[in-house]
């Protein structure tokens, strides 16, 4: 019988897992169909009992329920417990179990476009401190040598971020505007905010005036391809990087401990360009 997998969130009409996972089925000869479920918060642990009830043996989980998803799962793994959320949840023997993997696609992400294998004493700037940023923070904690920056418009939500990673010796609290004024001094800037997306094309968090020579400015989101950020950044000469693998690794990692196959992500980056271009 053919394996039901999804993706639950709210708004997720726009969500465009279900044409990379069905995708990536078809053409590894997975006998499965994936499902976006647009779920009311109220109605959240409801809806985890109907998915088990119904033999849903992974999903994805995206806004609002990275967080609110947990009180409902039998297990969550360690790293996602600390993240406090999950963004793919796996059947194993009778249970859910959470995980996150929003940090470690972004880090293989960033590693393979900057081709190096690890960090090492980078100066970074972490624009951000919401969900995202929590999870490459908690990623980026395990290079002990890099000097990190979080710079958000909540600087109480940057502190609380920063408390998350208590055992990183360097990490400080900036403001945007100072953040804004430092820029030259960064080897990478991760730009993990909202702002910027479609349709708010023309936005950017900081502008960028003027980068490191040889600065790497990665940006998580997806839509626009290029986002002002990025623009600004690769019109100063900086290597430039958008969300699209970021979002791939993510598809290609859930199928991975679902079905236990890899497939191929590059693909499905090309998919995501091809539905991005005729949107
Ligand atoms: P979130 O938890 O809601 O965090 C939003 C962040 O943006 C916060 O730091 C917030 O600052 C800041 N922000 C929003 N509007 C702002 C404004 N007008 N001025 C200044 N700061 C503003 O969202 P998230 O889940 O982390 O997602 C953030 C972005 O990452 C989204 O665009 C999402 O699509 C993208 N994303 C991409 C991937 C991928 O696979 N490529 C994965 C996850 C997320 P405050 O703290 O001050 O509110």
């Amino acid at each position: 019988m053919s394996e039901l997998f999804g993706i639950i969130g709210n708004p997720i009409e726009h969500s465009l897992s279900p044409l990379l996972q069905n995708e990536a089925y078809t053409l590894n000869g997975i006998d499965a169909h994936f499902q976006a479920f647009h779920i009311a918060p109220e109605d959240l642990e409801k809806a985890i009992q109907g998915m088990k009830a119904i033999g849903v043996k992974g999903f994805m989980v995206t806004v609002p329920f990275k967080a609110a998803v947990i009180p409902y799962l039998d297990e969550v793994d360690p790293i996602a417990k600390q993240k406090n959320a999950v963004n793919i949840v796996q059947y194993i023997d009778g249970k859910y179990v959470g995980f996150n993997f929003d940090g470690e696609a972004w880090l293989k992400a960033l590693l393979e476009d900057m081709g190096q294998k690890s960090l090492r004493t980078e100066k970074i700037l972490l624009l951000g401190a919401g969900g995202a940023a929590q999870s490459i923070y908690h990623t980026l904690t395990q290079f002990a040598e890099v000097h990190i920056d979080i710079a958000n418009r909540t600087l109480d939500k940057a502190e609380a971020l920063k408390k998350l990673g208590d055992s990183h010796p360097h990490t400080h609290v900036i403001s945007l505007e100072e953040a804004e004024s430092k820029q030259e001094q960064y080897d990478i800037i991760i730009q993990t905010t909202s702002i910027g997306m479609w349709p708010n094309i023309e936005e950017s968090p900081i502008q960028i005036t003027n980068l490191k020579t040889g600065a790497f400015v990665s940006d998580i989101i997806y839509n626009p391809a290029e986002t002002k950020i990025l623009e600004q950044a690769r019109k100063s000469g900086a290597r430039t990087q958008n969300g699209m693998k970021m979002l791939a690794m993510q598809n290609a990692l859930a199928i991975e401990r679902w079905t236990g196959q890899k497939v191929s992500y590059p693909k499905m980056m090309m998919s995501l360009k091809e539905a991005l271009h005729s949107t």
